[in-house]
């Protein structure tokens, strides 16, 4: 009786999503608890001089001084395995459907839902003998249509050896397929297991992001590009083209598994996704794009504090993926939400206020999410390599890019898409601004885009980027005294920059065509323009026109390169006999 009363304690004083207890001598720092007779949840964030504070992931109106807590002696944690695709789950890993089922379209409080079905049954192929010595050892079950699911010896058994291994069959993810002794213990393996949430999961080593996530946009695999298991942010101003952008990275980056955090704060933005998301086709297979997609949505109804813990389920979730060797692509949108709930539950806690109020731990425990990315050498075997790409959205309030969320995050993410309103204004698709966005991976990811797309691609891009910025610097000229006033070569130059906008950069994410560009093609097309460039260069040395030039059609040519078509590609070689005229 005695040990129970430890683990029941009594609130003293409820604000907002925060409740503070007192009678939990036993407390630990994140640990979850059930608030009220309601039973909502809440986790542990602070422990003092005998008082809990509880940050608590539902509505607590209604709650009051005098009710009891709960502990679990557990933190929060997502359970892993096979199911998770296909998924909506809300902030705290409940699935939606289910929710939905047990209490309606309006969420009640309290509800508890298993995150994966423990009814459904999985085929289960051994990889591994009784009495061999494991680490990870891999046994394959195949989940969606398109993808096999590794179930791995849990990192929390780091030795052991198997001492039972189920038959081949079919089995639901709570029967034991496999016992491992390890220190003494017979630690019984099913299909899934729990992690927690605040908690990387462990990999061997972290290498150095090599490779391209190539996602057949061109301004962001020629200029920006981001390498598989990088990090990036992306700011979204309204009507910028920030849910196409995303749309396209999910469905033609290169990635297996899709993982999309949506912290919306008005509930359109979160019922556009759960809208739009479903009905996305994967092009490469032709499958519904939820086949290998995890939606991570926060309901309106739940307060901030679940979005904070949203982003942790949905990197628990992508390193899951990794751990198996897959190549994961995370997408948060946006980061700003949860920052926002950083704020509100610090500000709660009576913290010392940092920069706009938000605390003074915004800038680590931004670093420690994003860090959580990474190419790595993953745990046991067969060795495998994994990657988790991390994209996140920040929204900063009037498009200032120096508030303290896009600054802390620009801080620790190697890629910048500066998705821009008067581009989009413009109707220049996808609205990247190239002026002020960046990669950070440009020189690790030189040999692979000279490899993938062709030779000096590097410098063909930084070549294109540099008119570009010319461009910039004339239009202030132009704009005072007119494009006359300019060299021949300065206006020459101007006509190239505008066909680098509008027939390399210019992209319809709508146009079938046009919506996808290998790294091949890419590099093909902006090579073309540049030799228009070099060669106009020459010819105007020698007195020559513009006219002559950039004839009408060969511009009308350079314009119609984006419709060459990917098997088609050796009618570059007609086009470049073209330019060679020059
Ligand atoms: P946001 O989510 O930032 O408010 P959207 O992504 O909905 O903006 O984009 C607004 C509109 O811009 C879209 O409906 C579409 O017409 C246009 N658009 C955005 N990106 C592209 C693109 N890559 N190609 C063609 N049209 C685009």
């Amino acid at each position: 009786m005695q040990e129970q009363n430890q683990n029941i304690g009594k609130i003293i004083k409820v604000a907002g999503p925060l409740v503070v207890a007192v009678g939990l001598p036993e407390a630990k720092m994140y640990e979850v608890v059930k608030v009220g007779e309601e039973k909502l949840i809440g986790e542990v964030i602070r422990i003092e001089r005998g008082e809990v504070f509880i940050q608590v992931y539902e509505e607590t109106s209604g709650i009051g001084p005098g009710e009891r807590v709960y502990l679990t002696g557990n933190p929060l944690t997502v359970e892993l395995g096979p199911g998770l695709l296909s998924n909506i789950y809300d902030g705290i890993q409940r699935p939606l459907k289910v929710l939905v089922q047990k209490a309606g379209n309006f969420i009640t409080r309290g509800i508890e839902a298993e995150a994966l079905d423990n009814k459904k049954k999985w085929h289960f192929k051994p990889q591994k003998k009784e009495g061999e010595k494991v680490e990870a050892g891999d046994v394959l079950v195949k989940e969606t249509e398109i993808l096999s699911h590794k179930v791995m010896v849990p990192p929390f058994i780091e030795k052991g050896t198997l001492s039972f291994v189920a038959k081949q069959g079919d089995y639901t993810i709570s029967d034991v397929i496999a016992k491992i002794k390890h220190k003494d213990r017979e630690e019984e393996i099913r299909l899934s297991h729990k992690w927690p949430i605040r908690q990387p999961r462990p990999v061997n080593k972290k290498l150095l992001p090599n490779k391209g996530l190539v996602t057949g946009q061109r301004v962001i695999d020629t200029f920006f590009p981001m390498a598989k298991g990088g990090a990036g942010c992306v700011p979204g101003p309204f009507g910028s083209g920030k849910t196409v952008v995303q749309h396209q990275l999910a469905k033609w980056a290169d990635a297996d598994i899709i993982v999309f955090v949506g912290c919306g704060e008005r509930g359109n933005e979160m019922t556009d996704l759960l809208m739009e998301f479903p009905e996305l086709k994967d092009p490469k297979t032709g499958k519904p794009l939820m086949q290998r997609t995890v939606l991570i949505a926060n309901t309106s109804n739940m307060p901030v504090a679940a979005r904070e813990a949203s982003v942790y389920t949905g990197i628990t979730i992508g390193e899951y993926f990794r751990d198996m060797g897959y190549s994961v692509a995370l997408l948060a949108d946006s980061t700003s939400r949860w920052a926002e709930a950083l704020r509100e539950i610090s500000g709660r806690l009576e913290e010392m206020p940092g920069d706009e109020g938000y605390p003074a731990y915004l800038g680590s425990r931004t670093a420690a999410f994003y860090e959580r990315a990474g190419f790595a050498e993953c745990l046991g075997q067969p060795q495998r390599q994994g990657f988790l790409t991390v994209i996140g959205a920040v929204s900063p309030p009037g498009g200032d890019l120096s508030e303290p969320v896009t600054q802390n995050t620009l801080r620790v993410t190697k890629v910048f898409w500066a998705l821009d309103s008067t581009l989009a204004y413009k109707r220049h698709f996808p609205a990247i601004n190239w002026l002020t966005s960046y990669s950070l991976y440009d020189e690790n990811l030189q040999d692979f885009l000279d490899k993938e797309g062709g030779k000096a691609f590097g410098d063909f891009k930084t070549e294109a980027i540099g008119v570009l910025q010319k461009e910039a610097e004339l239009e202030e000229i132009v704009r005072l005294v007119g494009v006359e006033a300019l060299s021949l070569n300065d206006q020459f130059l101007l006509e190239i920059a505008r066909i680098i906008r509008e027939d390399f950069l210019h992209q319809n994410a709508f146009r079938e065509i046009d919506t996808y560009t290998s790294l091949k093609k890419q590099y093909l097309m902006l090579k073309a323009i540049l030799k228009v460039f070099e060669k106009g260069k020459e010819a105007i040395e020698k007195g020559r026109g513009m006219g002559e030039i950039l004839s009408a059609s060969l511009k009308e040519k350079l314009s119609k390169m984006k419709y060459i078509p990917e098997d088609k590609l050796e009618q570059f070689e007609l086009l470049n006999k073209e330019i060679d005229k020059i």
